[in-house]
């Protein structure tokens, strides 16, 4: 079976790719443009034509995936813009982020049964940014929840809302649309749609990343936890996250297991507490901030995740934070970091 895996340069997406090609998909992996193709050609070299790229310039333009997904079997879309630039203007993460999402829905539904392939399963990588509320209490979200405040907030101030806002609040409008849009075509759409919700994503990198500087926004907030001296406060702060690895598996079991068609599903390995990601790290010398193994036990955690879905349909199991952060630091310094 092959699988259309769009923007598929990124960090999560490439090791998407290789996890569908080890399981023994094809791929076809769309990117921006011909300069994304060098690292990739690379890298899967070795799985031969069971890996081609497709250029698709602009994901908001009218038919822009028709090409890209005719002829497969499933689509993993993961194409939309994470980034937290306060300059950036609404319009720049909700456009892409809505529209490519709605256009490959579209050509899903035009094209899918094009040719003797037809197409089963469309999964699209959401967020928990679609998912989760800032409040004072703490809580436990599930796949019910809705962040209906990033969207309030950008109404309210444009512009002038947060970047962290304006990047939430796409996430939520595309996955919002994507659900709006299997309902109304419920009657024509012969696939399914598997929404994937992950917290913050770490982890190693097989992406084209020059620098640290260069890195995806979570994998960069990763390096600077670990590198740049963290104030008390910030030590207290934190999230939730899951191994880069461990999401791209999910991505791979929602398109295995039949009983994911249809459903919203959380990947989350748990919450961290910033000073309990530096305890992760390995003792080496000066190069990273010094933790204190356990200091974190009793820890409230502002926000959590409730991911037994993911380990009941999709038989999800998670990395423990020392694995990833143990990977992550052994990677950094294979690149010379
Ligand atoms: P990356 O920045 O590494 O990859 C983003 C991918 O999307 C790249 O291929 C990029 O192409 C493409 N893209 C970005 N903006 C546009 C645009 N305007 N038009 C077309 N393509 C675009 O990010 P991640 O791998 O971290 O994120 C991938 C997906 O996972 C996103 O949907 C993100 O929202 C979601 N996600 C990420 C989390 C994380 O912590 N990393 C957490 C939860 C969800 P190009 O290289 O050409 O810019």
């Amino acid at each position: 079976p092959k699988v259309l895996v769009t923007g598929a340069n990124g960090f999560i997406a490439v090791w998407v790719v290789r996890s569908l090609l080890e399981a023994g998909f094809s791929v076809r992996g769309a990117v921006r443009s011909i300069e994304k193709y060098g690292h990739l050609r690379d890298i899967f070299a070795s799985y031969g034509d069971r890996f081609e790229l497709v250029v698709v310039p602009d994901i908001t333009k009218e038919g822009a995936f028709d090409e890209a997904v005719k002829g497969v079997d499933a689509i993993e879309h993961t194409a939309s813009p994470f980034h937290l630039n306060p300059n950036s203007k609404p319009e720049d993460f909700v456009v892409p982020a809505k529209q490519g999402t709605l256009g490959i829905l579209q050509s899903a539904l035009k094209l899918g049964k094009s040719g003797s392939v037809k197409l089963k399963r469309v999964v699209i990588t959401s967020s928990c940014a679609a998912v989760l509320r800032v409040q004072p209490e703490p809580k436990t979200f599930s796949e019910d929840d809705w962040n209906d405040q990033a969207e309030d907030e950008v109404k309210e101030k444009g512009i002038m809302a947060s970047g962290i806002s304006k990047y939430r609040a796409s996430k939520t409008l595309a996955e919002k649309a994507a659900r709006d849009f299997v309902e109304e075509h419920k009657k024509e759409i012969e696939w399914d749609l598997v929404r994937l919700n992950p917290p913050f994503v770490f982890g190693p990198t097989i992406h084209a990343v020059s620098s640290p500087d260069a890195l995806n926004t979570s994998a960069r907030q990763f390096y600077e936890i670990l590198t740049v001296p963290q104030t008390p406060a910030t030590r207290h702060s934190g999230s939730c996250w899951v191994d880069v690895r461990d999401l791209a598996r999910a991505h791979v079991l929602a398109l295995l297991k039949e009983a994911a068609g249809g459903e919203r599903i959380i990947v989350s390995a748990g919450p961290y507490l910033t000073r309990n990601t530096v305890d992760a790290a390995p003792d080496s010398d000066d190069k990273y901030q010094k933790g204190v193994p356990g200091s974190g036990k009793d820890a409230v955690h502002q926000i959590r995740y409730d991911a037994s879905k993911s380990v009941r349909v999709l038989g999800m199991t998670y990395r423990t934070m020392e694995e990833t952060a143990r990977d992550t630091t052994a990677d950094w310094e294979a690149r010379g970091w």
